[in-house]
């Protein structure tokens, strides 16, 4: 048996310190205990407030549109490039991790021509290339890049990226998924034309619902692109404007919890609150396990206090089935790695974590790795 206490949600669950679906309020959950039908004026009208409110998030005004969509997040960023890309089009990725590799897939099952910047995943564009790529291939249309890449818990640079897209005439396409909410972003750099995000991530709502926040004026260009039906964000977007309703079953609770989630996250002061508060929560975690011995793959100054990675201890008694096990038990959940670069693991900052979780988790940590009998933390490097 742990001798620390076990950690539990709200709602008596383990804590989540993954990077969405992650915990979330127990008011959240709690508000979704009833039926709406999806023609139900209550429901519709929870529907139109919040997508409303969305692009405000990250500085859009009336010029911007929430076109939401079905799914899980990956069904926005498909949504986003296979409406925005024209079947002519080229877009640029920039890659450093899974879901710039993700990207790149939808664009080849959908026919659009690619150009690819590929870094390592400990490493952002390199802006000087970015530049030379745009400034040489004239077919390129337009850019696509991920705010922060959840593979590593890397930050990349948008503002940078939008100036030069700026320069070059192209369009900027962002998916934001795991950075919404929680880190600032402006939707008024002048060539930013669209941004993916979904309801699970930092504004702390339930999985289901993705949405794509879109510059009007782009999107009124994108009719009959689109290489399916449901996914195609300009019909789906006519459709709201016709009639104000979604073309097909909306996930309804998710939605009526989204807005819940949403009154919380304005109440939490909006993106500085819960940026400061997952900021404090990822500043607490690195300290602490490097007061252990870990190493993060991450420098600081690219570090997104959204999840972190740590390289995997060098040490043999260090199994990590066993640490995720004993995690498990004591009541946190934490996340496998993904990287090709190193032998990793991941903990999540995000969701309804607060300083006494995070300080809680550290506790548990030098617990497990006692009875581990874990000696040496160094990394890959000390091996
Ligand atoms: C979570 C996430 C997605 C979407 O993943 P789903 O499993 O489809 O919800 C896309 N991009 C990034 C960067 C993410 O973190």
């Amino acid at each position: 048996m742990p001798s620390t206490p076990v950690a539990r949600s709200e709602t008596g669950d383990p804590l989540l310190l993954t990077p969405g679906p992650l915990t979330t309020s127990k008011t959240v959950k709690e508000s979704v205990l009833h039926d709406w039908g999806s023609r139900d004026t209550t429901f519709v009208n929870i529907n139109k407030s919040v997508m409303a409110r969305l692009p405000a998030i990250v500085n859009g005004g009336d010029e911007f549109v929430t076109v939401p969509m079905q799914g899980s997040g990956t069904f926005a960023v498909e949504a986003m490039l296979t409406t925005f890309i024209p079947h002519d089009g080229k877009v640029l990725l920039l890659i450093n991790g899974a879901y710039g590799q993700r990207a790149k897939k939808i664009c080849e099952i959908a026919g659009r021509s690619v150009a690819v910047h590929e870094t390592p995943e400990d490493t952002p564009p390199d802006l000087a290339a970015v530049e030379s790529i745009l400034r040489n291939d004239k077919a390129i249309t337009h850019v696509f890049m991920v705010h922060c890449e959840t593979t590593s818990g890397i930050l990349n640079p948008v503002v940078k990226i939008a100036e030069i897209a700026e320069r070059h005439g192209k369009s900027l396409l962002v998916d934001s998924m795991s950075a919404f909410g929680a880190l600032p972003l402006d939707m008024k750099l002048s060539r930013l034309d669209a941004v993916a995000a979904s309801s699970n991530k930092c504004i702390q709502g339930l999985p289901g619902l993705g949405f794509v926040i879109c510059r009007k004026t782009a999107l009124e260009r994108c009719k009959g692109q689109a290489t399916t039906l449901v996914l195609d964000l300009h019909d789906q977007w006519a459709n709201f404007v016709k009639t104000g309703q979604y073309r097909f079953t909306p996930p309804i609770h998710v939605i009526v919890a989204f807005h819940q989630a949403l009154e919380e996250f304005d109440a939490e002061g909006g993106v500085a609150g819960r940026g400061k508060r997952y900021a404090e929560n990822c500043r607490i975690l690195i300290q602490g396990m490097r007061e252990l011995g870990f190493e993060t793959l991450l420098p600081d100054q690219l570090q997104a206090p959204i999840i972190v990675t740590f390289r995997m201890p060098a040490d043999k008694n260090f199994v990590f089935q066993t640490f995720y096990d004993k995690l498990k038990d004591r009541g946190y959940v934490i996340y496998p790695g993904k990287l090709t670069v190193a032998d990793s693991f991941r903990i999540g900052c995000i969701g309804q974590l607060l300083a006494h979780h995070m300080r809680g988790v550290l506790t548990a940590i030098r617990e497990i790795l006692d009875e581990m009998n874990v000696r040496s933390l160094n990394g890959e490097k000390a091996a």
